[in-house]
């Protein structure tokens, strides 16, 4: 029987098609005709008031800090249950980041635990959804209101789930989505920028093209460019906008295939959840979630590596995120220490997340699902 990875790239259709068009219309720079059509595409079907494509979730997630100029002395709100990236884009700029623990049944930051975080330094609230799953967005961006705060989605695992009906990413000020291979809609590396207020569309422009008013120049409302502000380079080539607009064309189709797929998984173990063996993912009813990853909860860490070797020996990859930041080495240094974040230490210590990419096959969430069973069951 063929391994089953963890995770596999994949094309659908015009991705190599379109990178040969982008090499014919001579421009493989950023923003040209490419990144375009992503941008419309973006904003058109998620409502996205301006879409940048960035190189990466990551550089997005810089951008956010910038935008929001946090600084020495700042603080943002994070779940420590996230990838590097969250914390590190703040950190970059010399801010503290504040771990808040997180709900037990969305692995979500806890909206209730939120406001105690709250004090004179902080600047930012920055609510992960996780799996796709919406954070409470209603109370978060309430408590932003009420106390003069930003909002930066990071919906990197979220393109495409709603909360309330709406997109997520389009929430907060700013939203943060990422394209990496690992993701549902991939090119390689590749993120975007949701730019939700009016008040920072200008300046994300002037920001992602190194500072310059290029945006502007290129729409012909300005005849040359020039610095304007401080800025980097966070635009990605056009070789890997052609490859994502083909994905992005084929949304549905993606999603669709990925939604039956973590269906099976969730059908196939609910007899083993009703047992009592292992938990399943849970979400509130006003949440619609993108089938981004499928995971289970195991008992504890000792079990979760006793079925990771099972897997393994069935040529089955599952793996584990995240080590929460607040006690991993960076986040000791902060004075953080293990106990601080319960909820949090304890769903790390007991997640697997189970194969889930395009290419998989009905019958191979069979075979991981009745190795999971044998498993339990022996
Ligand atoms: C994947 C991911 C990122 C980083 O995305 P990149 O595009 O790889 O930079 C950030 N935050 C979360 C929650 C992610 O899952």
């Amino acid at each position: 029987m063929a391994r089953i990875p963890f995770n596999k790239p994949f094309i659908v259709g015009k991705e190599l098609y379109n990178i040969a068009q982008a090499v014919i219309n001579g421009w493989l720079a950023g923003d040209g005709r490419f990144t375009a059509a992503c941008h419309r595409l973006l904003e058109e079907r998620y409502g996205i008031p301006k879409a940048l494509l960035t190189h990466s979730c990551t550089a997005a997630l810089e951008m956010t800090a910038l935008l929001c100029e946090v600084g020495p002395g700042d603080e943002v709100i994070m779940p420590s249950y996230t990838f590097v990236s969250t914390a590190n884009a703040f950190v970059l700029r010399g801010a503290q980041p504040r771990f808040v623990d997180i709900r037990p049944d969305t692995l979500n930051l806890d909206e209730n635990l939120i406001e105690d975080a709250i004090n004179e330094h902080t600047k930012v609230i920055v609510p992960v959804h996780y799996a796709g799953v919406g954070c409470e967005m209603d109370t978060i961006m309430t408590l932003a209101g009420k106390h003069g705060l930003y909002v930066v989605e990071d919906a990197a695992q979220a393109l495409g789930a709603k909360y309330r009906g709406r997109y997520l990413g389009t929430f907060g000020e700013l939203g943060c989505f990422s394209f990496h291979e690992t993701k549902n809609l991939i090119s390689g590396e590749g993120g975007a920028l949701a730019v939700n207020s009016s008040e920072l569309e200008e300046k994300a422009e002037i920001l992602r093209q190194k500072g310059t008013n290029r945006a502007e120049f290129l729409r012909g409302e300005v005849d040359k460019y020039t610095w304007v502000a401080v800025g980097s380079s966070f635009l990605p080539s056009e070789i890997v906008a052609a490859f994502l607009l083909a994905q992005l064309e084929n949304e549905e189709m993606i999603n669709t295939k990925r939604m039956a797929l973590w269906r099976t998984y969730h059908e196939a173990l609910a007899d083993l959840e009703e047992e009592g063996c292992l938990g399943r993912p849970r979400w509130p009813q006003h949440c619609s979630p993108n089938a981004h990853l499928y995971y289970i909860l195991t008992a504890d860490s000792d079990e979760r590596q006793a079925l990771i070797k099972h897997l393994a020996e069935r040529d089955i990859v599952a793996v584990f995120h995240y080590v929460p930041l607040h006690s991993s080495p960076m986040g000791q240094r902060m004075g953080y220490r293990a106990g601080d974040l319960p909820v949090t230490e304890e769903m790390s210590a007991r997640i697997l997340r189970l194969p889930l990419y395009y290419e998989l096959t009905e019958s191979e969430v069979l075979r991981v699902t009745e190795a999971i069973r044998e498993f339990y069951r022996g």
